[in-house]
């Protein structure tokens, strides 16, 4: 009997709340991605080596709406490290960091929504087309899964 193991990973960031975000966030990225202010020994970039030497391929659905308000250049530094270390990227999102967005994201989204199905079905679609040009942008463009 042959059985498939999926390995999955969520990477997502979390500043402890929503006040503060501009001043939390820093540090957050630091502890979420990094685990540790020593880069290679925690976090993603552990993750990824202990993988890698146990010829394990693994995906991880990677949150993006948190780079609309902080930019891509830190989504761009999660995706690169995934996808040259040989695994892939798939979408996870936090709807609740929509309102949070430098620019507004969609129409009607200065209230805190934290579950896609709080959102219009219309509105979940855009969520998600953006959620998808986010990552694209950020380097990941074969994204098949959600
Ligand atoms: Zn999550």
């Amino acid at each position: 009997m042959r059985t498939n193991v999926y390995l999955t990973f969520d990477v997502e960031i979390w500043c402890g709340g929503w006040n503060s975000l501009d001043a939390n966030f820093p540090r957050n990225f630091e502890r979420y991605i990094y685990g540790s202010k020593y880069r290679d020994c925690c976090g993603l970039p552990l993750v990824l080596k202990l993988l890698n030497e146990s010829k394990l391929r693994a995906t991880f659905f990677v949150e993006p709406f948190f780079s609309a308000r902080f930019g891509l250049k830190y989504l761009n530094i999660i995706v690169d490290m995934i996808l040259n270390a040989g695994h892939d990227v798939e979408l996870h999102i936090h709807p609740e960091w929509v309102d949070e967005a430098s620019r507004p994201l969609i129409e009607n989204c200065t209230t805190k929504r934290q579950h896609l199905s709080e959102y219009t079905y219309s509105e979940q679609c855009e969520l998600i087309r953006i959620s998808l040009d986010l990552l694209k942008n950020a380097g990941a463009s074969n994204v098949t899964a959600f």
